[in-house]
């Protein structure tokens, strides 16, 4: 099958590779020169933004994918494409806007932490007698990698910050003194049959996703359920198909959703080496309606990002049996520019690993 996917960076790289694999053709537009995926699909360089474009990109196409979910849902539409994508556009829809998403999850029964939504610069106000201060300002729309947003402490610092970001309108999330970040990573075949990653333990430096482990350690039946169950219903109300990432804080057993991802995620890259079938296999599996892979896991596995460098040699050396991957990306401050995952026979030996890793760069794990 002719594949399209929409983005060229890390995750439409590992897109086509699993496509390839699978014997399908991948064909990736972006804007990008230099993406990484250019090397690996049939590549057209363009605009995401001019309809006429993507009606000719994907003219011959049996599906159509995509690799970020912050495209033009009126370009696509005016390109006459949605009824190739799949996932299909009402999950991009709501997984662009922080307010029609987080709205999705409550109409769920799926806990979030408690938010106001700021149309104008007066709502600030409402905040103090609400959700209350330190909170979170971020943008609905157009977030990622921590960027679109700001934790304030008083009503002056949330005007500031309204000032600083944009687009309005902004949403407040009441700060969460989480334990700790997990993820949960589901694939949804195109008959509705679900299967689930492990929970997956995260841990994020300024906004930026820094480590994962899989299996998150010390999960509880209670919490795999939950996370599992709120994952399920959220792709069964979208009809979704696919793979789907949702974020989540655990406060001690309980689990608030804070955004959902409908692609593949990079808390799922772990799943190159430690799954049995990668997250990336599944999405094109599902997409092009194979029958899914299996998400069981092989070893406990850490990954972690290369961001702003690659590490030395001398590091690298110190973590024998590193997968080491390099996304071929210019060097540039608070730019992931590849991930190392490695595996251990036990959580304990994969800690010390990871311990030992981070340590050497500098960093907490
Ligand atoms: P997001 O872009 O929503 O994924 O936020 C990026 C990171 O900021 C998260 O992974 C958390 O580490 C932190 N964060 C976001 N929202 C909150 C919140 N309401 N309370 C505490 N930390 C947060």
């Amino acid at each position: 099958m002719k594949v399209g996917i929409l983005g060229g960076g890390q995750l439409g790289m590992f897109l086509s590779i699993a496509a390839k694999q699978l014997g399908h053709t991948p064909l990736v537009l972006s804007p990008d020169p230099t993406a990484s995926a250019k090397k690996f699909s049939d590549f057209t360089l363009g605009s995401l933004d001019d309809p006429t474009l993507l009606q000719g990109f994907a003219r011959n196409l049996s599906v159509l994918t995509y690799e970020f979910e912050h495209l033009s849902v009126s370009v696509l539409k005016k390109a006459g494409v949605s009824p190739l994508l799949v996932p299909a556009i009402d999950a991009l829809i709501v997984g662009q806007d922080r307010d029609l998403e987080k709205a999705k999850f409550r109409s769920l029964g799926m806990p979030t932490a408690p938010y106001l939504i700021l149309r104008q610069e007066t709502d600030l106000d409402a905040i103090a007698n609400s959700i209350g201060f330190p909170c979170i300002l971020k943008t609905t729309l157009q977030g990622y990698d921590g960027k679109g947003q700001r934790r304030v402490k008083s009503l002056e610092e949330a005007k500031q910050a309204w000032q600083d970001l944009a687009p309005h309108p902004l949403i407040a999330e009441q700060w969460v003194k989480f334990d700790r970040e997990l993820s949960q990573i589901a694939v949804r075949s195109q008959s509705g049959e679900m299967a689930y990653y492990p929970l997956v333990e995260n841990v994020h430096h300024d906004g930026i996703l820094f480590s994962s482990v899989a299996p998150a350690p010390y999960t509880t039946p209670s919490l795999v359920t939950k996370a599992q169950s709120y994952v399920q219903r959220l792709m069964d109300e979208l009809n979704y198909v696919g793979v789907l990432a949702l974020e989540l804080f655990q406060v001690q057993d309980e689990l608030l959703v804070n955004e959902m991802a409908p692609r593949v995620h990079n808390s799922g890259h772990w799943t190159l080496e430690g799954a049995v079938c990668s997250q990336f296999e599944n999405h094109i599996r599902a997409i092009t309606g194979m029958p899914l892979g299996s998400t069981e896991v092989k070893l406990p596995t850490a990954m972690v990002n290369c961001v702003g460098e690659m590490p030395k040699a001398a590091v690298l050396n110190s973590i024998p049996g590193a997968a080491v991957y390099d996304y071929g990306k210019e060097a540039r401050p608070g730019r992931k520019l590849g991930h190392l995952t490695f595996t251990a026979a036990d959580e304990a030996s994969l800690r010390e690993k990871l311990n030992r890793f981070a340590e050497s760069i500098g960093k907490k794990s």
